[in-house]
C-alpha cells in the first residue's frame, strides 16, 4: 500500500481513502502496524473536528439520535463522521454499534461517514484503534466526529478521553431510575440528553430531566464548565425536536472552552494520555510474544522451585526484553 497516496486521498476528504486508512489502523498485522504508524505521522495536523462522545444503554435511541442529529448537521453544511466503541463486540464477536443499517438516511449522505466498531479482543485495543480512526476522520476534514458507545461502564471513560464534549443519552424513566446511572458516568457528562420526550412519554421525560438536572447541581463544579453546565435537556430523536437546541448548547460550551483555554488543555492532556497508554500496551504486547512467554514461564518455574530469587529473576527477564 502506498502511504503517500493514502495520505493525499484522506487529506482530500475521500471517503474510500479514509475507509482504507481505518482498515489499516485496525489491522493487527505487524507490517500493517508499521504502515499505520507512518500514515498517522504523515497526516495533516492543522485540522480539528469537534469530537462528540455519546453514550447510552441499548434502546435509549442512540442510533435514532445520531441519524437525526447527523442529518441536521449535514443540512447546515457540515461533514459528519460516526465511529463506535463497542465493548460487547469482543465478547460476542459481533458489533451492535455504528451499524450502517441503523442509520439509514445518514449512511446515504455523501457528507457522512459511518464506521462500525472494530472487533478486538480487549477494550484497550479497540480504544487505541478508535482514537486513531478519529485522527483520520479529523485529517479528512470532517467537522464533527461522533463517537458512540454503549453505557456499560469502562468504555465511557475511554470515549471521554477522546472527546471534546460528552453527551449521556437517557430515556424517560420512573423516579428511582436515577440510581441506575453510575455516579462516575454522570460526572463525565457535559450534557445529559433525555430522549423520547414525545407522546405519552413526554411527562416522564420532563420528570427525568428535572431529576437529573437536580442531580447534576449536586456534583462538584468542574473548572472546564461555564455557568449552567453540565446540564440536562430533553429531545425527541424520533420527532426531531430539541436537536438544534442540543447543538446550540454543544457550541456554547465548546466556544467557552476554546476562549478560556480548556479546549487546548484537554486536548493536550488527552494526547499525553494516549501516548502513555500506547507505551503501556506496547510493553504488555512484548510480554505476549512467544519468545518472551517462554522465557517468562521458564524463569517462573525456577522462582517457584526456589532456585532463583523473584526480584533477580524479574530483573533478568526485563533486561532480556530490552536487548
Ligand atoms: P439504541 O439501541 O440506543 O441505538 O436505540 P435505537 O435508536 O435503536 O432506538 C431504540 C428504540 O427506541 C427504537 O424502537 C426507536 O424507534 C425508539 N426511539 C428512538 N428515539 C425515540 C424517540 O425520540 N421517541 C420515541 N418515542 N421512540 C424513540
Amino acid at each position: 500500500m502506498n502511504i503517500d497516496d493514502l495520505v493525499k486521498g484522506i487529506a482530500a476528504g475521500e471517503r474510500r481513502a479514509l475507509a482504507r486508512g481505518i482498515t489499516l489502523v485496525e489491522s493487527s498485522r505487524e507490517d500493517h502496524r508499521a504502515q499505520a504508524t507512518a500514515l498517522l505521522a504523515a497526516l495533516p495536523k492543522e485540522r480539528e473536528a469537534l469530537r462528540i462522545g455519546l453514550s447510552g444503554t441499548p434502546g435509549v435511541g442512540k442510533s435514532t439520535f445520531i441519524e437525526s442529529f447527523g442529518m441536521m448537521l449535514i443540512a447546515q453544511g457540515l461533514r459528519v463522521a460516526v465511529l463506535a466503541i463497542d465493548p460487547s463486540s469482543s465478547r460476542s464477536g459481533g458489533s451492535i454499534l455504528g451499524d450502517k443499517t441503523r442509520m439509514d438516511l445518514l449512511s446515504r449522505e455523501k457528507d457522512a461517514f459511518i464506521r462500525p466498531s472494530p472487533s478486538q479482543t480487549h477494550l484497550g485495543g479497540v480504544a487505541r484503534r478508535t482514537r486513531e480512526a478519529v485522527a483520520l476522520c479529523e485529517a479528512a476534514g470532517f467537522d464533527v466526529v461522533l463517537i458512540e458507545t454503549v453505557g456499560v461502564g469502562q468504555s465511557e471513560t475511554v470515549v471521554a478521553e477522546m472527546s471534546d464534549v460528552f453527551l449521556l443519552l437517557l430515556a424517560p424513566a420512573g423516579g428511582d431510575e436515577l440510581q441506575g446511572v453510575k455516579r462516575g458516568i454522570m460526572e463525565m457528562a457535559d450534557i445529559i440528553v433525555v430522549n423520547k420526550a414525545d407522546g405519552d412519554l413526554k411527562p416522564a421525560a420532563s420528570r427525568t430531566c428535572a431529576d437529573y438536572a437536580g442531580a447534576l447541581r449536586l456534583l462538584r463544579k468542574r473548572p472546564q464548565d461555564p455557568d449552567g453546565f453540565p446540564k440536562a435537556m430533553m429531545v425527541s430523536a424520533l420527532q426531531e425536536s430539541g436537536l438544534s437546541e442540543t447543538w446550540g448548547e454543544v457550541q456554547a460550551l465548546t466556544d467557552w472552552r476554546r476562549a478560556n483555554g480548556f479546549w487546548a488543555r484537554a486536548r493536550a492532556a488527552q494526547a499525553r494520555y494516549w501516548f502513555e497508554q500506547t507505551v503501556k500496551h506496547t510493553l504488555l504486547a512484548q510480554l505476549e510474544a512467544p519468545k518472551a512467554k517462554a522465557a517468562l514461564s521458564e524463569l517462573s518455574d525456577l522462582v517457584a522451585q526456589g532456585a532463583i530469587d523473584p526480584t533477580k529473576a524479574a530483573q533478568d527477564f526485563v533486561a532480556q526484553l530490552e536487548r
